[in-house]
């Protein structure tokens, strides 16, 4: 870890976004007719966010309904394999599975606010999808979801939940059919539908996304700093979190940021390796680049085409990765690590057997990190962020 760049970045609060820039990362790279709708909603959001009312009722609805605070269980078992304190952030306990459901709570808020018709979505492993599609059906607003047929194959059951929780399900058959087409077609909808809401679900594209979805997503640290004060009466040695686009773990990560000696862990979707096209590695073996609306890392060629992409985990399948977390690395603030589909697996089995938590195949790569970098650490305290459960992932042969 780089002392010096730390200490000056905590100084100058560097890694908070200014004006939707993470350093030099981030920003609005979208044609006119969607800057304008972006820049109305970035307004309209820094307006609100820290409204009394609207604080109020994002964590009314977080209380009674996603069932939070979840909570940071002490995992006795897989300590004993680790070595060292484990504690699970029980994100997997939320109202429909994962952490998503913290971000559309505060996303669709905001929309019904800004008087909205009708809330679009993409998704991945279609737990963005379903989280979105159970606010809307809270709300009693219309809802679309774009997903890749690809990924509709590998997720059937999310996209039964979908249907029963009232939204249209929209398959693409463009690219791969994976996350990434996902995102272009429901960009392309929202730009030709005036009245809609984009409802994001990861911390990235174009500002004001990965701050409104980094600000969301912050109450997981929030409780999880709190629960292990009063646990441990002191702050964590080490924190992990999987990340693919990026919002689980900086949900975790924020309140920690400024904490100098907590140090910081992400693992990637790497695939069948360190392979370009064989991997979703983005910020391990990616690039500076504009994608998706934002200036961050991507995994691209020489010619800036994007590379296909692979990971076991749907939710971690994406050549993009959040601006934010593209500054946390360049700064050497957070660390950033490949792990395997064999890794994800072997940790998948392990925690079901050990601890009786049947994680989801994404959150299995936070653990499987875990387990890597907690060799000869006796004495070190440790947060897992298990980002979701995974019943979704049973019935796929993982074995
Ligand atoms: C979507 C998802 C992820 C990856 O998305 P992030 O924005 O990086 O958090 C991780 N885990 C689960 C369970 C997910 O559903």
């Amino acid at each position: 870890m780089n002392t010096t760049i730390i200490e000056h970045e905590i100084k100058t609060k560097q890694f908070d976004s200014i004006d939707g820039r993470y350093g030099e990362y981030g920003g609005m790279y979208v044609p006119p007719i969607l800057e304008d709708k972006l820049l109305n909603l970035a307004g309209f959001f820094m307006e609100t966010k820290s409204k009394p009312d609207f604080e109020t009722e994002y964590l009314y609805y977080l209380k009674t309904f996603v069932g939070r605070p979840s909570p940071l269980y002490y995992a006795n078992n897989l300590s004993k394999i680790a070595g060292s304190k484990i504690y699970l952030k029980r994100e997997d306990l939320n109202h429909t599975g994962s952490h998503k459901i913290n971000n559309t709570i505060g996303q669709i808020l905001l929309a019904k606010r800004m008087g909205a018709s009708e809330i679009v979505a993409e998704t991945g492993a279609g737990q963005h999808g379903v989280a979105t599609a159970t606010a809307a059906a809270l709300f009693g607003m219309k809802c679309k979801i774009f997903m890749g047929t690809r990924d509709a194959e590998r997720q059937k059951m999310n996209v039964s939940r979908i249907k029963l929780l009232g939204a249209d399900i929209i398959l693409t058959n463009e690219g791969r059919g994976t996350l990434k087409d996902a995102v272009d077609a429901a960009l392309g909808y929202y730009i030709e539908n005036p009245d809609v809401f984009y409802l994001l679900g990861s911390q990235v594209g174009p500002h004001p996304y990965p701050t409104m979805v980094g600000h969301f997503q912050s109450i997981i640290g929030k409780e999880a700093k709190k629960q292990i004060i009063e646990t441990e009466g002191r702050l964590p040695d080490n924190l992990f979190a999987c990340i693919g686009g990026g919002s689980n773990a900086i949900g975790l990560f924020t309140d920690f940021l400024y904490d100098q000696n907590v140090a910081i862990y992400a693992a990637e979707g790497g695939g069948d390796g360190p392979i370009l096209g064989s991997t979703a590695a983005t910020l391990s073996l990616g690039k500076p680049g504009v994608f998706q609306g934002t200036f961050s890392y991507a995994l691209t060629d020489e010619n800036d085409n994007i590379y296909p992409t692979h990971s076991i985990a749907a939710g971690l399948d994406y050549p993009g990765i959040s601006p934010q977390h593209a500054l946390l690395k360049d700064t050497n603030r957070a660390s950033y690590y490949l792990i395997t589909d064999a890794e994800a697996i072997e940790s998948f089995k392990l925690l079901s057997k050990v601890e009786g938590i049947i994680p989801a195949i994404e959150s299995s790569h936070a653990v499987a990190l875990a387990l890597r970098v907690l060799k000869n650490k006796p004495n070190d305290i440790s947060i897992i962020n298990l980002s979701g459960r995974g019943d979704k992932d049973v019935e796929r042969d993982l074995m």
